[in-house]
């Protein structure tokens, strides 16, 4: 830290990615990305037209991709805010709606503690119940920011949209933030209820069911003023926040719809697969609407079998926070790379067990 690093920032505990290593080719199931490349249409969209419009800047608007989502998803253009990752649209609704504080569940995203932290705001975390679920009643009639990921993660668990509407409804004067990153892979979206709530924020990204994690391309949906609010902040701190070629590979995926769906499929077939091998190998899974599963097995530590997954070159997520400290996450890759983990795993049970 230098002696110029304002105060309020000194104590700030930053958030930490997933390992991105460069020392060999891992079998990399640690950050939920597609293990599938985007769409041949997508692949195909940049040329070298397109690198050179670079020297332009990119629409502020995005008005194109946005048209594009307005129709795909049957809303207004005037509903949808675009975003660097949907990392960028957290990050804004924290500035903007946190006023008050947040309120989210003690195991999720740890990205949303980070915002609080980053600006001032009392984050109350509210203990998942003893299954690894979120109890929706914990939200009802709140007085600060809700922020729920629905599915959540890590635990990959789900609430039905009728709760959602509950707290929704019942937090009139607050916005109700829901994440729906992994929502694409079995998750019930809420984003019918935008027309009938002017408080809720639905955040989606293009990283994990669209194949695009290094593209950085988030968005979200809400009312009309709530996209504006955004907007106004997003003009406030970097009007050309999506630069040109990501904003074109976006419209270009939106337009691969199919292609992606089918992707959604496979992942969903291969972690259904995954996760009773797991199951018979003597893990305890946690039921997941997402592209990883949430595991634990009883007789051997969570970052232990991290660390023996690691030397043989393949990576997943371990996290230390006590509570969840035996479990380790899984992102859900081709069918080969999760024959490979469930071999690796069988090994590392029969030598250490
Ligand atoms: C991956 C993830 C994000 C961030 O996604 P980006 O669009 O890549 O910034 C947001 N929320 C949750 C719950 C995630 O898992």
């Amino acid at each position: 830290m230098s002696r110029f690093l304002g105060e309020r920032y000194q104590a700030l505990e930053a958030y930490t990615p997933g390992e991105q290593p460069r020392d060999m080719r891992y079998i990399k199931l640690n950050t939920n990305e597609s293990p599938y490349p985007p769409a041949p249409e997508v692949t195909a969209a940049i040329n070298r037209e397109q690198v050179e419009l670079l020297r332009l800047y990119s629409d502020p608007t995005a008005g194109g991709l946005k048209r594009k989502l307005a129709e795909l998803y049957g809303v207004k253009s005037e509903n949808i805010f675009v975003s660097n990752g949907s990392d960028e649209v957290l990050n804004f609704a924290f500035m903007a709606f946190g006023g008050k504080g947040a309120v989210f569940p003690d195991i999720t995203y740890g990205f949303y503690e980070v915002f609080g932290d980053l600006y001032g705001i009392s984050c109350e975390k509210v203990p998942l119940k003893e299954d690894f679920s979120v109890d929706y009643r914990d939200y009802l009639g709140r007085d600060k920011l809700v922020v729920l990921a629905n599915p959540n993660a890590p635990t990959g668990m789900s609430i039905p949209v009728s709760q959602i509407e509950e707290i929704v409804r019942t937090n009139p004067d607050f916005v109700v933030l829901i994440d729906e990153a992994y929502v694409d892979f079995g998750g019930e979206t809420c984003l019918s209820l935008i027309g009938t709530y002017d408080n809720l924020l639905v955040v989606r990204t293009f990283s994990k069911s669209r194949c695009l994690a290094g593209g950085r391309l988030g968005y979200a949906f809400g009312s009309p003023e709530l996209i504006a609010d955004l907007e106004k902040i997003k003009y406030s701190t970097n009007p050309y926040n999506i630069n040109r070629l990501t904003l074109f590979l976006g419209e270009a995926t939106v337009d691969a719809e199919a292609y992606y769906q089918e992707k959604c499929a496979e992942i969903q077939k291969t972690r259904a697969w995954t996760a009773a091998q797991l199951t018979a190998l003597g893990f305890e899974v946690l039921p997941s609407r997402t592209n990883f599963l949430f595991a634990r097995h009883p007789d051997i530590d969570g970052g232990q079998l991290y660390r023996e997954l690691k030397t043989r070159g393949i990576l997943v997520r371990h996290f230390t926070n006590p509570r969840i400290a035996q479990f380790n996450r899984i992102t859900i890759g081709t069918p080969d790379q999760m024959e490979a983990l469930l071999e690796a795993i069988t090994r590392i049970l029969n030598e250490t067990v």
